[in-house]
């Protein structure tokens, strides 16, 4: 079968492996559909590691899935072949104390798609996963809206994580698809239109075209926040991994307030953070470790027409032009939000 391997720092080429078979009667077979491109695929392909994760080549990257069921293993009954499924990159082993609690996005033995030394990952014709990977779609979900499923969880079990009430002020700090994905699913949840921090001048009209309470460049939001609520805010979703960001979130947020961190810094082995103001304000940090059962739900928000997906989809590319894709998100080229690659039509 054909993949998109990795072999080197920023290069990214057609091979071909041999086409996986399913060896546990627990597996799926799957022919990839679609794939989206995701920043942490990016780090990768960049920078060849995100901090402790580092890439051997050759290596296939991708985690952003959909595709169709082609065979299934003879303990297989929530899917049959033909059926369209969104990808679960996580494989979580079940039985560790972490996945006995119910955090499944910690699991002591997690291999992940696309994550060195874990799994390889979906940017290829075939792929074969255990059952409990493969969702099918609600009626009304296309292969794209599945794919963009993954993305938009981790954006939903943030949200879950940071209890917002509907009267809970937000700072977002970052609008890249994470970004964007907390502010639309803070629109599908009814709660108040939030801030928005983001450098990019394209990124920050599509933050305005989604109805948000400000939208500014880092620069301007110290002095654009303040001056509209005197009080600061309840909650700073910091969701691009920059050390700036942080700082100003942590600025921006009223005594109680809470921090989330979302982003992946690619370079930064420790955060820093201002004692005095922490302690003074007595702020809750939460990290959000990708996401934690909220595939379904997702899906089901995009089928009841909640999240606007077409918005966050800027790109769509072949599978032969997967290195463009990667090298536009990589340059934040042509206004790209989120770039989704078609592997195969589905036919
Ligand atoms: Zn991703
Ligand atoms: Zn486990």
């Amino acid at each position: 079968m054909q993949v998109m391997e990795l072999t080197g720092p920023r290069v990214l080429v057609p091979g071909q492996r041999p086409q996986p078979v399913i060896s546990a009667d627990d597996e799926v077979l799957v022919r990839m559909t679609t794939v989206g491109v995701c920043g942490s695929d990016v780090h990768y392909y960049s920078a060849g590691r995100i901090g402790s994760q580092v890439v051997d080549f050759p290596f296939i990257v991708g985690h952003e899935g959909a595709g169709q069921v082609v065979a299934t293993g003879t303990a297989v009954e929530h899917v049959s072949p033909g059926d369209a499924v969104a990808i679960e990159p996580a494989m979580c082993c079940g039985h560790c104390d972490q996945c006995r609690i119910g955090r499944m996005n910690t699991c002591r033995n997690l291999r992940f798609l696309g994550c060195p030394g874990q799994a390889e990952g979906c940017l290829a014709e075939y792929l074969v996963m255990p059952a409990s990977s493969c969702i099918p779609l609600p009626s009304g979900v296309d292969a794209e809206q599945a794919a963009l499923s993954e993305p938009l969880a981790i954006s939903l079990y943030a949200l879950r994580r940071a209890a917002l009430s509907p009267q809970t002020t937000v700072g977002i700090f970052g609008y890249g698809p994470i970004g964007m994905g907390v502010h639309l699913m803070m629109t599908a949840h009814g709660c108040c239109a939030p801030w928005i921090s983001e450098p990019l001048a394209e990124r920050r009209r599509l933050a305005q075209g989604q109805g948000a309470a400000g939208v500014h460049p880092p620069e301007q939001i110290e002095a654009a926040v303040p001056a509209a609520v005197p009080e600061l805010l309840d909650v700073a979703f910091e969701c691009c991994g920059e050390q700036e960001a942080l700082d100003q979130a942590l600025r921006l947020l009223k005594p109680g307030g809470t921090l989330m961190l979302i982003g992946i810094p690619p370079t930064l082995d420790n955060w820093s953070m201002p004692v005095d103001l922490m302690r003074h304000r007595e702020i809750t940090v939460r990290n959000v470790r990708r996401q934690c059962g909220c595939v379904e739900d997702t899906l089901h928000l995009i089928a009841a027409g909640r999240i606007d997906t077409e918005a966050m989809i800027s790109h769509r590319l072949p599978f032969a032009a997967t290195a463009q894709a990667f090298d536009m998100v990589a340059d934040y080229r042509d206004g790209v939000m989120k770039a989704m690659v078609e592997v195969s039509n589905g036919t």
